[in-house]
């Protein structure tokens, strides 16, 4: 029997996978029986976690719950049509109003992921004539976003205002834009926003941060790191947050000014062409965005805990990157080292996860360690007793 051409396709692609699977590059992904929290229940085993976004222990906080179950009561579950036809409902333009004055900014607009608010900020903003400029360990949205835009791209290398200066510099664009990450996603080192913005005053560029790690974790008040740093609205005039990390919910947001937002509804299509959130996440995280502020002793615990976690880790010995965040990855190097020690340390009951290439550059496979407000001292010391034992029996350290 001779098979149809298409399957010659498929031929290709099972070698792919196969290719992957030797690399041990292969993913799969784990199945939660338990709502996201540090002591959970996956793949039918009880484990303590260190690999959520959930910051601030709210993504299953009873209060949050609460406000989705009576806005689904009120509004129903689906958005139904797109924001622009008869979907934008009660709850998402209250949600933009509480982030606009939360952020500062003059206007707010709500997206359905951070993967589609990067998407669809700069293709509305750039085109063929303009350049985009972005930290060489930008999230794969702000990426993507960047190659889509049919801007020219231009990487800058790591949280460095020189090597971004002198591609400004070389540029004739019609309009520059920088884009950077708050807090990096997978290293947890902050950008140096001042001097970023500093840089592209003196370029004329316009600076857009995707701060989807620092809300709810930096500032005082959970701003993030417009706070932190006091940024502006004239030094920082597109600010991207995501709702699903530390606001526990989901979705995204642009805060900046009317133009900005006006020029968003017109012409980024990640937010023309789909059906909005369901109101009830809007209604939900109107209720996270007050706990985040108003629960500074969330903020406090986690600070606690990131600094036993680095001390202990020290103490051990550990390798650990220039973070104060609460990402604190371990650099193992080597992918298959880095997925051995994962799985022994889910046989001593803890979960860890690899991130290897391409997530983050070749040769620095590394165990992404998430602490969350939720987490205690105890699960601290748990993780670097069982890491310990783990890395004997790997023999990895
Ligand atoms: C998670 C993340 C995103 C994507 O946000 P989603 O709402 O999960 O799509 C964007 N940018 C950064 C830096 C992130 O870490």
């Amino acid at each position: 029997m001779t098979l149809p051409p298409d399957y010659r396709g498929f031929d290709g692609l099972s070698e792919d996978l196969e290719r992957r699977r030797g690399q041990h590059l292969y993913r799969h992904r784990r199945l939660l029986q338990s709502p996201q929290q540090p002591h959970l229940r996956c793949d039918d085993r009880e484990l303590l976690a260190f690999c959520s976004n959930d910051y601030l222990g709210l993504a299953n906080h009873h209060e949050v719950i609460a406000a989705f179950q009576q806005a689904a009561s009120r509004y129903g579950v689906g958005g139904g049509a797109s924001h622009l036809v008869i979907g934008h409902s009660e709850p998402h333009h209250a949600l933009e109003d509480a982030l606009a004055e939360f952020t500062g900014r003059e206007r707010v607009l709500l997206f359905s992921s951070g993967y589609m608010a990067n998407m669809g900020v700069i293709t509305a903003l750039l085109g063929k004539k303009d350049a985009v400029f972005e930290d060489r360990l930008n999230h794969a949205s702000l990426l993507d976003g960047g190659l889509l835009s049919r801007a020219r791209f231009q990487r800058y290398l790591h949280n460095d205002s020189a090597s971004l200066s002198a591609r400004l510099a070389s540029s004739d664009a019609r309009r520059k834009l920088v884009v950077t990450d708050g807090v990096f996603s997978m290293d947890g080192d902050v950008a140096l926003l001042p001097e970023l913005a500093a840089t592209c005053a003196d370029h004329n560029a316009w600076l857009m941060v995707d701060d989807a790690h620092g809300f709810g974790v930096l500032g005082d008040s959970g701003g993030g790191c417009a706070e932190h740093f006091e940024m502006s609205a004239e030094q920082l005039p597109v600010l991207v947050g995501t709702l699903g990390k530390g606001f526990g919910t989901a979705g995204a947001f642009v805060a900046g000014s009317e133009v900005l937002i006006e020029t968003l509804i017109q012409q980024a299509r990640s937010y023309i062409y789909t059906t909005s959130m369901p109101p009830a996440v809007a209604a939900a995280t109107l209720v996270s965005l007050r706990l985040l502020q108003q629960e500074g002793w969330r903020r406090e615990h986690l600070a606690k805990m990131v600094q036993r976690f680095r001390l202990e880790a020290a103490t051990l010995g550990l390798e650990l990157m220039a973070s104060e965040t609460p990402i604190q990855p371990i650099v193992i190097g080597d992918a298959s080292r880095a997925l051995a020690l994962s799985a022994h340390l889910e046989t001593l009951g803890v979960l860890v996860t690899a991130i290897r290439p391409p997530t983050v550059p070749e040769g620095s496979a590394r165990l992404r360690v998430t602490l969350s407000a939720a987490h205690t001292e105890q699960d601290i010391d748990r993780l670097l007793e069982a890491f310990v034992i783990a890395a004997k029996k790997t023999g990895v350290r």
